[in-house]
């Protein structure tokens, strides 16, 4: 874990103590709203549907037991006592009063966490593989380079008015579990001819209206040009970026107008005026934050629990099979808690489940959670023989489902439950087609399925790279939800494609079924994924058992 030093600290309090004199004069009503409003974005303060809604950092989604405690209790005393996990490793409250929040933010900076750049046109909260440090097939820690990214972008004065908002993810193992080729910068760590780690670097990745795929840029780049080359790319960006049309303003609008070889000779352009002038980051720097993120102490001793929990317990097999991911250490486990329960809100975690998080992380985890951009909390260093003593906790405060990367694990952005520009809801819809298919118990015959809502076009449900994907739309004031298939999230990204007219509210279960079973029906045998199957069959059968069946309550889109 990174730890503050004093400029961090003293800058984070600096910034609760000047929100704190800008909240008073919007109470005192010396500012409007409308002066208030940027002042409230700068502090990750967002005005929803029903009231304000604060977004938290977790800067590439590490945190201890202590700063998990600090959001239980910060959403029992100012919020309704939950915190909602987002798709991109942040914590939502709902429901704070604006009087409160400041009081917030200073319990924040006590542990050393802020709202800063959570919202705004601006780098924002750089994130990483929830699985980094631990996961077997990592080439490196990506945390480090996550680090120095976030102390670079805090409050870079040249990229605080870019033209839009700004995301960077970075992976450090081939299989991709941060989705960098859907931001605007992916960085994936990877080894050049020598041996030598560097990052390819993508670029112009983005869902919302206009989907794409990111660009390679830059196969093998050294370590060593990193802030350099993201610089340029920025700059780039900066200066040729849209500013005209905010919906043509992301980077990604720039990399297609402009063209992936164009884009890379100006970007080289400006890199090697960077080199030029940067100076690489003092290698004491470097030093201690590697030293911040350098593995636990791992204990080794072997026991037979792990084994006699499986072969005695079910409940605890089934929960392993899904939930226990390989470890770097072959006596440790990476444990997925997730945050799907049937039926439940995906994402919200409330005040009593966050303690148990930090307890189990502290007494069994070395102390270390990560929030996954699927909306799961992760215990990275869990010692196998004390895996089946962390399910046993787990089930008592309900969150031993064991259902990863399965139908009901279900990434579903707030929607019109909370969001001011949903146009539809998603969260009653993702609880309904878990409730569904766990009743059907088919569940695990279907095995690995993504299953992705969003309630607009802006996507934050990332339903372009779900295996199946539900955007909610608004049609003359009926919610209609369109479907997309063959989305991909991971190193093989792809955008899924729209099967044709979305579908009333009602008619969407069991198009979804209709999808589930044709998969059932023609996959070649029960290890086929659902998109291997699509990517073998194509659109047609589906498309054939969606439209067929459902063609009378099928809506023109
Ligand atoms: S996708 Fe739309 S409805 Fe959902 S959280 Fe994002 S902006 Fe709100």
């Amino acid at each position: 874990m990174y730890a503050y030093d004093d400029f961090d600290a003293d800058f984070v309090r600096a910034r609760v103590a000047e929100f704190r004199e800008q909240v008073n004069r919007r109470i005192d009503g010396s500012l409007t709203e409308d002066e208030f409003k940027p002042l409230r974005l700068k502090n990750g303060l967002y005005l929803q549907l029903h009231a304000y809604m604060l977004r938290v950092a977790i800067p590439y989604g590490t945190l201890d037991s202590r700063q998990m405690r600090q959001l239980a209790m910060i959403a029992e005393r100012w919020d309704k006592g939950y915190g909602h996990f987002t798709t991109r490793q942040n914590v939502q409250f709902n429901w704070p009063k604006l009087k409160d929040v400041p009081d917030i933010l200073d319990a924040l900076a006590d542990v050393e966490m802020h709202a800063i750049q959570t919202s705004g046109n601006c780098i924002r909260n750089v994130t990483a593989d929830h699985f980094a440090g631990a996961a077997a097939d990592e080439i490196e820690d990506p945390r480090p380079t996550a680090e120095l990214l976030r102390q670079w972008s805090t409050d870079h004065p040249e990229f605080q008015y870019l033209p839009r908002k700004f995301k960077i993810a970075i992976t450090g193992s081939p299989n991709d579990r941060a989705v960098t080729k859907a931001h605007d910068i992916g960085l994936r760590m990877v080894r050049n001819a020598a041996g030598e780690p560097g990052y390819e670097v993508i670029v112009g990745g983005g869902l919302g209206r206009t989907p794409m795929i990111g660009k390679t840029v830059r196969d093998f780049l050294p370590k060593a040009d990193l802030l350099p080359y993201l610089e340029a790319i920025l700059r780039v960006y900066n200066l040729a970026g849209r500013r005209d049309n905010k919906y043509k303003a992301r980077i990604k609008i720039l990399v297609h107008e402009t063209g992936t070889e164009e884009i890379r000779a100006m970007i080289e352009e400006a890199f090697a005026e960077q080199k030029a002038l940067f100076q690489a980051p003092p290698t004491d720097l470097v030093a201690r934050i590697e030293a911040a993120f350098a593995p636990p102490e791992f204990d080794n001793t072997q026991s037979l629990a792990f084994d006699r929990a499986q072969a005695d317990d079910p409940v605890f097999r089934s929960f392993v099979e899904t939930n226990v991911t390989e470890h770097r250490n072959p006596a440790y486990g990476i444990v997925s808690v997730s945050l799907k329960p049937v039926g439940g809100t995906p994402g919200d975690a409330t005040a009593d489940q966050m303690r148990v998080l930090a307890d189990l992380a502290e007494r069994y985890g070395h102390d270390e959670l990560r929030v996954s951009h699927e909306q799961n909390i992760i215990l990275p260093h869990v010692r196998k023989a004390d895996i089946p003593a962390v399910h046993a906790e787990l089930k008592k405060v309900g969150l031993a489902t064991a259902n990863i990367g399965l139908i009901s694990d279900i990434i579903a952005c707030p929607g019109m439950d909370y969001c001011a520009l949903a146009t539809a809801r998603s969260i009653p819809i993702a609880q309904e087609i878990a409730t569904h298919f766990d009743a059907l118990k088919l569940e695990r015959d279907i095995g690995p399925m993504k299953i992705k809502i969003s309630g607009c076009i802006n996507a934050c449900g990332h339903h372009h790279v779900g295996h199946i994907g539900i955007l909610g739309l608004d049609k003359a004031g009926v919610e209609n939800y369109q479907i997309t298939l063959g989305g991909d999230g991971t190193e093989s990204a792809t955008i899924g494609e729209r099967t044709g007219p979305g579908f009333a509210a009602e008619d969407l279960i069991p198009a979804i079924e209709a999808i589930v079973e044709t998969y059932l029906d023609l996959r070649h045998t029960a290890d086929e994924t659902f998109l291997d199957a699509y990517r073998r069959l194509g659109a047609r059968p589906f498309k054939d058992a969606i439209y067929h069946e459902h063609r009378d309550n099928a809506r023109a889109a």
